[in-house]
C-alpha cells in the first residue's frame, strides 16, 4: 500500500506543531494541515465517494489547496486540479473529461467561470466553495462549515502504489487537453528526490509561486515540502516585489519559478534598487517549465549573485527528468541529467538511437512516467512503448552527459512557462463567423519566451479587426491563451497536402 497522502500524514505523525504553510496572515501547522485533511475526507466518504472516483478542484495558491489535496487522496479518491484560469466551458469540458464527482472551487480567481462549469455539467454532483464571497454559496456546500462538522480523525485509504493518484490536464503533443494519469508511486517518487536533489534540509523554507495545480509547483515545492517537513510559504499571484519582500521576510531558502519569474526579479530589481539579500538567504535557485535563456541566466547570477539550476519535465513525468546537478558546476543552457532512477535516450524517427552529438526526439522510461491519458488509449499509444514515454521535445546530448534542449517535434507554445496548444485555438477561433482558416503559432518574445500569434484568412466581405478577434477569444479561452497578435492573410503557405507550413509562419 502507498499513498501520496503520507508525505502529509507521516510528516504530521513526526512533527505536528512545525509551521508546514504560510499565507498572507494565515499560519498551519502540518498537524492542522493533517486535520483539516482528515475532515475533507470524512466528508467525501459520508458523501459516498468510491475508491478511485475523480474529484476536482480549482484553488489557487492559498492554505486550502493541500487541505483539499490531501482530503481527497486520504479518502481513495483522485485528485484533478484545474488550471485556474480556466472559462466556463473549458471548466466544464474538464469535469466531463474526467467524470469528476465532486468539485471543489474557491471565491478568488476566476470563481464565476468555475461556479457556472459546474452548473453545466450534471454528472458532477458535490460542490464544495471555499469562500464566503463565493457565488456558488447557498447552493455548494462551504468548507468551512466541512472542517467544523466533520471528525479530524485519522483517515488513509490503503491505495496501491500503481492506482492513479492525480490526473493531470495537459494537450500532451497535439490537441484537446488530455488527462495525465500519474500512481502514487509517480507523485511520492519523483517529490522524494528532490529532496535529494536540493540536499533538503528541515530548516529549508520553499518560496511557492508556481501554480499548485501545475506538476512543477506541486511536485517540487508542494509535495516534495510535505515530504520533508519543509516550511512552504505560498504566493497566490506571483508579482516580483512581493516574492523579494517574502523571500526576506520569511527567510526562504528554496526559489522555483519559470524563466519569465526570473527575468521580472530582474526586472524590479533594475527598476526599484535591489535590496534584498537573495545570496545570503537562497540556497538553491531553480527553473524549470520552459527553456532558460542563458542571457537571464548569467545576468540573475551577476545582480543577485546567485546561480539558477535548470531543470526539465512535463505534466506527463509527475514531472522531472532532468536536472542540472548541485555540485557540479552550472552548465548554462543545459537541463542537466536524467535524475535517480530514471533512462533518457535520444531517437529518430524508427525509434532508433541517435548517435552522441546528434539530435533526437527525447523518450524517457522510469518511475516517473504516467500510466496513459485518461480514456484515451489511442493517445496513450501514440506516447507509450514498452514502457518509454515520447516526449515531443528534441535533445541533444554532449560528452560529459548533459542535455540541451534544442526543437520541439510537437505543435506548442509556451508562453511564460505555460503550455498552449495552436490546435486548441484553432478549433475555438475556427467558429468564429467571419475566419475562413486559422493558424496559430509562437513568435519569439523576450520578455515571456513566445508570444501567440494567428494568421486568419477571412471570410470574404468580412470586416473583422485584430481587436474584435481577440475580444471574442477572451470572451471564450483562459486569458494566457489567447492570441495578442492577430495577421489577415489572403493565403496561408501549404505543403503538397494542405498542411499548413507553420515553420514559414514563424
Ligand atoms: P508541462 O506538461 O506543462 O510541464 O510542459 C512540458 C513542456 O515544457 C516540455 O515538453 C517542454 O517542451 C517544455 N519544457 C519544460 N522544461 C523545459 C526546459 N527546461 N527547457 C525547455 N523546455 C522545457
Amino acid at each position: 500500500m502507498l499513498n501520496l497522502a503520507t508525505t502529509l500524514a507521516d510528516t504530521a505523525r513526526r512533527e505536528p506543531s512545525k509551521t508546514a504553510v504560510i499565507e498572507g496572515n494565515r499560519r498551519l501547522t502540518f498537524g492542522e494541515v493533517d486535520a483539516a485533511a482528515n475532515s475533507v475526507a470524512s466528508y467525501l466518504l459520508e458523501r459516498g465517494l468510491s475508491s478511485g472516483d475523480r474529484v476536482a478542484l480549482t484553488i489557487p495558491n492559498v492554505v486550502e489547496f493541500p487541505i483539499v489535496y490531501f482530503g481527497i487522496l486520504k479518502a481513495g479518491g483522485v485528485v484533478v486540479p484545474l488550471n485556474t484560469m480556466l472559462k466556463r466551458d473549458e471548466v466544464a469540458y474538464h469535469l466531463r473529461d474526467s467524470g469528476a464527482k465532486a468539485y471543489f472551487c474557491t471565491g478568488h480567481g476566476p470563481e464565476p467561470d468555475a461556479w457556472r462549469g459546474f452548473q453545466d455539467v450534471d454528472s458532477c454532483e458535490q460542490l464544495v466553495t471555499i469562500s464566503a464571497t463565493s457565488p456558488g454559496l447557498g447552493v455548494g456546500t462551504n468548507l468551512a462549515d466541512v472542517l467544523v462538522d466533520h471528525p479530524t480523525e485519522d483517515i488513509l485509504h490503503p491505495t496501491e502504489a500503481t492506482d492513479t493518484a492525480v490526473v493531470l490536464y495537459t494537450s500532451g503533443t497535439t490537441g484537446k487537453p488530455k488527462g495525465a494519469e500519474l500512481t502514487h508511486a509517480n507523485m511520492v517518487l519523483n517529490a522524494v528526490v528532490h529532496n535529494n536533489l536540493f540536499d533538503a534540509r528541515p530548516d529549508d523554507v520553499h518560496l511557492v509561486t508556481l501554480p499548485l495545480f501545475h506538476s512543477f509547483g506541486q511536485t517540487v515545492q508542494m509535495n516534495a515540502g510535505f515530504a520533508r517537513g519543509i516550511t512552504l510559504v505560498l504566493l497566490p499571484k506571483f508579482h516580483a516585489a512581493s516574492a523579494l519582500e517574502l523571500i526576506a521576510r520569511h527567510r526562504v531558502t528554496i526559489f522555483a519559478g519559470v524563466p519569465t519569474m526570473y527575468w521580472a526579479l530582474l526586472t524590479e530589481s533594475a527598476e526599484a534598487g535591489n535590496d534584498v539579500d537573495l545570496a545570503g538567504l537562497l540556497r538553491i535557485a531553480v527553473s524549470g517549465g520552459a527553456a532558460m535563456p542563458v542571457d537571464v541566466l548569467k545576468r540573475f547570477n551577476a545582480v543577485f549573485g546567485i546561480g539558477i539550476t535548470e531543470g526539465y519535465g512535463l505534466s506527463e513525468t509527475s514531472p522531472t527528468v532532468t536536472f542540472n546537478p548541485l555540485e557540479r558546476p552550472n552548465r548554462p543552457g543545459s537541463i542537466g541529467m536524467p535524475i535517480w532512477g530514471i533512462e533518457v535516450r535520444l531517437i529518430d524517427e524508427q525509434w532508433n538511437e541517435v548517435r552522441a552529438g546528434e539530435r533526437g526526439e527525447l523518450v524517457v522510461r522510469g518511475h516517473n512516467v504516467m500510466k496513459g491519458y485518461l480514456g484515451r488509449p489511442e493517445a496513450t499509444a501514440e506516447v507509450l512503448r514498452d514502457g518509454w514515454f515520447r516526449t515531443g521535445d528534441i535533445a541533444t546530448r554532449d560528452e560529459d552527459g548533459y542535455y540541451y534542449i534544442v526543437d520541439r517535434a510537437k505543435d506548442l507554445i509556451v508562453r511564460g512557462g505555460f503550455n498552449i496548444y495552436p490546435r486548441e485555438l484553432e478549433e475555438m477561433i475556427i467558429t468564429h463567423p467571419d475566419v475562413s482558416l486559422v493558424a496559430v503559432v509562437g513568435v519569439p518574445d523576450d520578455r515571456i519566451g513566445e508570444e501567440v500569434k494567428a494568421f486568419v484568412i477571412r471570410e470574404p466581405g468580412s470586416t473583422l479587426t485584430d481587436e474584435e478577434l481577440i475580444a471574442w477569444c477572451r470572451e471564450r479561452l483562459a486569458v494566457y491563451k489567447c492570441p495578442r497578435l492577430v495577421e489577415f492573410r489572403d493565403a496561408l503557405p501549404m505543403n503538397a497536402t494542405g498542411k499548413v507550413l507553420k515553420r514559414e509562419l514563424r
